[in-house]
């Protein structure tokens, strides 16, 4: 009995601090079911609501309530636009959301912007930018209005933040702006096919349409957040609706400059997990610096009889990720010391 456990370290490494739930790409329409582009998977419009509804009974159910949903993107689909319905399914998609008994992050992705614009979105419900926290004596900290992000803290030494993966796009903007002009030049770039939705013959095949990317002005407001958290000895969750890690993902739905989020993320030492939806099939991998990449199973292709979305336990050494359906539990172990060499 001479090594006797430190009591409090034994106590620290079993308790449960908090929970968040998480969910991906919904993609909600009054629609019959149909298939995806490549015609390999049934997407279940009418149904995904259904498996909210589910989702968000479990949510209110559990013993310790999550302090809230991280939701992924692509809350209505596309086809809504077609339909002439956009409003009308966000609408019945924001009803199912207000049975939540705690806030929602809401993440933006390509079939947000199909269906409005980015003005009408930062107007609409699905900007949660109010939720986010102000440090007041860093400035540097406070996202600027030209992209959708924002940090916050739901939990002492705990910091999320929500990243707008399509700041660099030329979905949701006006043809006549600057910013298209620079972003549609980018994509021509990496992408000679005369259908931008196609990674035909391509090196880089996320650059697509459907994918976009972060600015530089964005990237730099990371570091300091980042840089922030480092001093202040936090953990950071990273939440954006494209993946940025290819181990993780089909490569045709990488954000187009994931390797600049990967190098700013690398460099520091904060960062323990990133949440992406937007592929389908879902995927996960842990990255050399220990952080571990959580892609998410989409809502929209998960038949009647399964489900698809999560609950992340957090602990003081590691997150638990308890799936539900389609999505598996992982335990995501925090890296003791994560190099911070080049
Ligand atoms: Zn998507």
């Amino acid at each position: 009995m001479a090594d006797k456990a430190n009591p409090g370290t034994l106590t620290d490494n079993s308790e449960r601090l908090f929970s968040f739930g998480v969910i991906a790409d919904i993609q909600y329409a009054d629609l019959e079911d149909g298939y995806n582009f490549q015609g390999s998977r049934r997407r279940y419009y009418r149904h995904s609501l259904v498996h909210l509804q589910g989702a968000i009974e479990d949510w209110n159910k559990e013993s310790s309530m999550p302090c809230c949903v991280l939701q992924l993107g692509d809350i209505i689909d596309g086809f809504n636009a077609q339909y002439k319905t956009s409003e009308e399914s966000l609408e019945v998609v924001m009803n199912t959301f207000k049975m939540l008994k705690v806030p929602v992050h809401h993440t933006w992705g390509n079939h947000e912007f199909y269906n409005f614009s980015r003005d009408y979105l930062t107007r609409s419900k699905l900007n949660t930018r109010f939720l986010e926290d102000r440090i007041i004596d860093h400035p540097e900290t406070i996202p600027s209005e030209n992209y959708y992000a924002y940090h916050f803290v739901p939990f002492p030494k705990f910091r999320f933040i929500l990243l707008d993966a399509y700041d660099l796009s030329v979905l949701g903007v006006d043809q006549s702006s600057p910013k298209y002009q620079q972003c549609m030049k980018i994509l021509r770039e990496h992408n000679p096919n005369t259908e931008l939705n196609s990674p035909q013959g391509l090196s880089e095949p996320q650059f697509v349409q459907f994918n976009g990317g972060f600015s530089q002005e964005q990237l730099n407001w990371l570091n300091e957040v980042l840089a922030f958290s480092d001093t202040n000895q936090e953990k950071v969750v990273i939440v954006s609706h494209l993946p940025i890690y290819p181990e993780a993902s089909d490569n045709v739905c990488l954000a187009w400059n994931y390797r600049d989020a990967l190098a700013v993320i690398w460099s520091h030492k904060c960062v323990v997990c990133f949440f992406a939806g937007h592929t389908h099939d879902g995927g996960y991998c842990e990255d050399h610096f220990g952080v571990h990449h959580v892609n998410l199973e989409g809502v929209i292709e998960t038949a009647p009889v399964s489900q698809a979305f999560g609950t992340v336990h957090i602990y003081p050494d590691k997150m638990v990720l308890k799936g539900r359906g389609r999505v598996p539990d992982r335990i995501m172990n925090y890296k003791k010391e994560k190099a911070l060499n080049f």
